[in-house]
């Protein structure tokens, strides 16, 4: 079986972890700064804070900028739906900004139209979350100039995309964003079995990260609301959650982080291959923006369906049934039933569903091998001659 996206576990990742199994700290041990550490040496960012997941990342990334009932957060319909969904755990509303048709990524033409509706009826958004779609970067610095004039706060949605960078520097170094989230999903480009982190360059959005990672608790006596009552004390400051990574995964995403640079150079030649081989058959290529370079987390080709006689799903059905196991990213959020009962509708985000219906995730990972490749090109040869 071939698989879209699948982690990379070496002898030096499973000795790291049984090292941590041997110590008396399996969480909130030596192991969790040491890895966000590693990610702020990468990224250049000047805070880190690790969790148990990107979702949780991305709720209290929302939580630290106040976002609340009678708040917008807008994001792109073309992601996972836990970029979405965090505005909701906040009581805040939730709207989208159609994709570019070239990038797949969140519009900002169509960003600024919207804004400028949004203006007039008060409505403006208080948090946008670009999500750099297959690890290739939004394009920052017009969100960014955005957010300026306009007033809102970003997140950036990096599930996809540790290891890329953007203008020459790297994904989550926050030039453009308040917060920068990762995944550490098994899928994604490193992978702590589940984890994530936020990066700022705001001190004190890094301390009311922290403080909400862990039930609101401090035993700062700088943040404490009285002199402490003696070595025992502690204070909820704030309204937070168990959010808190392992020591036993953070030790992991130390040996991953190691291995980053090469795993992000490896799936560039795995996407420079697949340019080559796909090059004479009837689909798009993932473009890529001048200025960026993509962490390539996934590999989405469109088939072009007006030049072939079969059906996109028929092309998804004969990849699975030669057991490579591709995928689709993503279903539009707002054609989820969820999203429905909101008021979404069919429609509402044309170039989202457009490419909903011509796109599919081919493998793409470090372990992915020449043969494989070839293997995966030939069952598509085939499948768009039938
Ligand atoms: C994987 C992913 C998430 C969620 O990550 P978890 O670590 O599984 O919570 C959020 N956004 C995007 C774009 C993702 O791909």
């Amino acid at each position: 079986m071939i698989r879209y996206g699948q982690q990379d576990i070496t002898q030096q990742d499973i000795d790291a972890v049984t090292e941590v199994l041997r110590s008396v700290n399996l969480t909130q041990g030596p192991s969790i700064s040491r890895f966000e550490q590693a990610v702020m040496d990468h990224t250049g960012a000047a805070h880190a804070v690790a969790v148990n997941s990107a979702t949780s990342a991305l709720h209290i990334a929302c939580v630290a900028l106040d976002l609340g009932p009678g708040d917008w957060l807008w994001t792109t319909p073309n992601t996972f739906v836990a970029s979405a969904n965090c505005g909701l755990y906040c009581g805040a509303r939730v709207d989208f900004v159609d994709i570019d048709p070239r990038t797949y990524n969140l519009c900002p033409a169509t960003l600024e139209q919207k804004l400028i509706a949004a203006e007039k009826t008060g409505q403006l958004p208080k948090v946008v979350v670009p999500v750099h779609l297959s690890g290739q970067p939004c394009d920052m610095a017009a969100i960014h100039a955005l957010g300026q004039k306009y007033g809102f706060r970003i997140i950036e949605d990096a599930s996809h995309a540790i290891g890329g960078s953007y203008k020459g520097e790297p994904i989550g170094n926050c030039r453009y964003s308040d917060i920068t989230v990762f995944s550490f999903h098994p899928v994604k480009i490193i992978t702590t079995a589940e984890g994530g982190m936020a990066m700022t360059n705001c001190p004190d959005l890094a301390t009311r990260l922290s403080l909400l990672r862990s039930h609101g608790i401090t035993r700062d006596a700088a943040l404490m609301t009285q002199p402490m009552d003696g070595p025992w004390y502690y204070q909820q400051v704030a309204l937070g959650f168990n959010y808190r990574m392992t020591d036993l995964q953070a030790a992991l995403g130390i040996t991953q982080m190691t291995r980053l640079t090469h795993y992000v150079e490896r799936r560039h030649q795995i996407a420079d291959r697949y340019a080559h081989l796909l090059a004479d058959l009837p689909v798009i290529l993932p473009w890529q923006a001048p200025d960026s370079y993509s962490a390539w987390h996934l590999y989405v080709i469109r088939l072009k369906l007006d030049r072939i006689g079969v059906s996109h799903r028929k092309v998804f059905e004969d990849f699975r049934a030669h057991d490579i196991m591709v995928n689709l990213h993503y279903i539009p959020v707002h054609t989820q039933p969820y999203y429905q009962q909101m008021g979404f509708r069919q429609g509402d985000y044309p170039q989202a569903e457009q490419y909903y219906r011509e796109a599919i995730s081919i493998p793409m990972h470090p372990l992915v091998t020449e043969a494989e490749q070839d293997f995966v090109v030939q069952v598509l040869r085939e499948a768009v001659a039938s």
